[in-house]
């Protein structure tokens, strides 16, 4: 058996019961064979085995009251994944399906997501099983000071700084920051994705749909296509299909279908996304509302019915494991020509081949989503200036972090004999400078 299956062998002896963190390391690992033969030094250092240990992981108790005054229990999480290249950074996540598993599957993904990117920051993920769903303000906020209340002794400016992901938004970010300084008395660049009036950045709520957007727009461009009247699916209504949305409308696209975990919407006049905003940012209702402002439009139960949609470019916004291997025959048959993924990991290892055989032109989360995590990192360079840079700036340094990443994907696939392949690219590209910096700190 060839090492990669070995070590796959004793990860998921090590890990049980965490499916998605062996899918995830699974991909990386194939995807590295050819990079383990040309530098047996990694073997001898042990790279892939300690890649994927995390350096450590916190689990904690968030007791919280809520509107009845009844006590609740929830499971908070943080994993530090690996900091050879600088400071954890990575989301939190509230969803009721979180456990270790999704937790580590994401800050695992997120060490070479962010290596991608350039800039300083290492591994990281975090969140509970919390559900804000339903919940009023009041227990948002008392959730949010309980979990900061125990995660605030883990985290720092340049130790690991957290940020928003599904379920965590402007207003949590908020709530947990507020603790933080208040236990701390430090006011500090530690979190980011905060509101415009407390250090947070311009463009930050922008960032992962328009960095998804412009990611596959370079990777269209170089087979000679472009959005310009292509017709686009966005799964999810939240902060990432929303700003998707918004950027595939400049590019001259037209998104048709949108989704939240009950159903979906078909507009053939394409999504106003004036109403998608006002039902999901503001009134936080369900995407069903949609139709009673648009009668041409329908709504379907189910959200995987969204895939039947026709369509030239499908964007899986939403989760993990979205796009299951019928999805992806389905979209192939209905003359789907390109995929992009804004979520993490939401095409299945069958979904994958179902692309990559069929010549979908396939952007991988960790390359075309990066653009969040990008612009995190532009926050926290701005917090430590003590600055704040224009809409257009940071979205310039935005564009060009993607195009970059892009091009270091690209080019790695190429090098290694996958060309076209930026799966294997992108695992490839963000390994080797994470590796390189590991090999440089000695057996840590
Ligand atoms: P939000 O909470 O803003 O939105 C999530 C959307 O996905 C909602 O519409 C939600 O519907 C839907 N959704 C969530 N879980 C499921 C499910 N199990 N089945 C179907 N639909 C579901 O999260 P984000 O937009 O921030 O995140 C979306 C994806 O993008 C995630 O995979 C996240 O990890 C990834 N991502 C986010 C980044 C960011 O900057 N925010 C950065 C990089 C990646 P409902 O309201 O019904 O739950």
């Amino acid at each position: 058996m060839s090492l990669t299956g070995q070590l796959m062998e004793a990860v998921i002896k090590r890990n049980p019961n965490e499916p998605e963190f062996h899918q995830a390391v699974k991909e990386v690992l194939e995807s590295l064979e050819p990079v383990i033969e040309r530098h047996p030094e990694y073997v001898q250092a042990g790279i892939l085995e300690r890649i994927v240990e995390p350096e450590r992981v916190i689990m904690f108790r968030v007791p919280w009251v809520d509107d009845n005054g009844k006590v609740q229990v929830n499971r908070g999480f943080r994993v530090q994944f690996n900091s050879a290249i600088g400071p954890y950074k990575g989301g939190i996540r509230f969803h009721p399906s979180v456990y270790l598993g999704i937790i580590k599957f994401l800050g695992f993904e997120q060490i070479f997501k962010n290596s991608l990117t350039g800039l300083p920051i290492g591994g990281g993920k975090g969140g509970s099983d919390f559900d804000p769903k339903g919940k009023s303000d009041n227990e948002i906020m008392r959730f949010c000071q309980s979990f900061m209340a125990e995660l605030y002794r883990h985290i720092g400016a340049d130790v690991d700084v957290p940020a928003g992901d599904i379920g965590v938004g402007a207003r949590e970010i908020g709530y947990m920051y507020g603790m933080y300084k208040k236990l701390t008395g430090l006011y500090e660049g530690v979190l980011t994705g905060k509101g415009l009036t407390y250090g947070g950045s311009l463009a930050r709520k922008e960032a992962t749909g328009y960095g998804l957007c412009y990611f596959v727009d370079e990777m269209i461009k170089a087979k000679g296509k472009s959005f310009k009247g292509a017709t686009v699916i966005s799964s999810g209504s939240g902060n990432v299909s929303i700003y998707a949305t918004e950027k595939v409308y400049q590019l001259g696209g037209k998104v048709v279908a949108m989704s939240d975990s009950n159903g979906y919407i078909y507009d053939p006049n394409g999504v106003n996304l004036d109403t998608v905003k006002r039902i999901k940012e503001v009134e936080r209702k369900r995407i069903s509302e949609y139709v009673k402002y648009h009668p041409q439009a329908t709504y379907t139960e189910g959200c995987s019915g969204i895939w039947s949609v026709k369509c030239d470019i499908a964007l899986p916004n939403a989760t993990q494991n979205e796009i299951n291997k019928e999805a992806a025959e389905m979209l192939v048959k209905n003359g789907c020509w390109a995929v992009g993924e804004g979520a993490n990991m939401p095409s299945t290892p069958e979904a994958i081949e179902v692309f990559l055989k069929n010549k979908v032109l396939f952007a991988p989360a960790k390359a075309a989503n990066a653009g969040g995590v990008a612009t995190s990192a532009l926050e926290m360079s701005q917090n430590s200036l003590r600055m704040s840079w224009t809409f257009e700036e940071v979205d310039a340094k935005l564009k060009d972090i993607m195009v970059n990443i892009y091009k270091n994907a690209s080019s790695a696939a190429k090098e290694y004999g996958y060309e076209d392949n930026l799966v294997v690219g992108a695992n490839i590209a963000g390994f080797k400078k994470v590796a390189e910096a590991m090999m440089a700190q000695g057996i840590v």
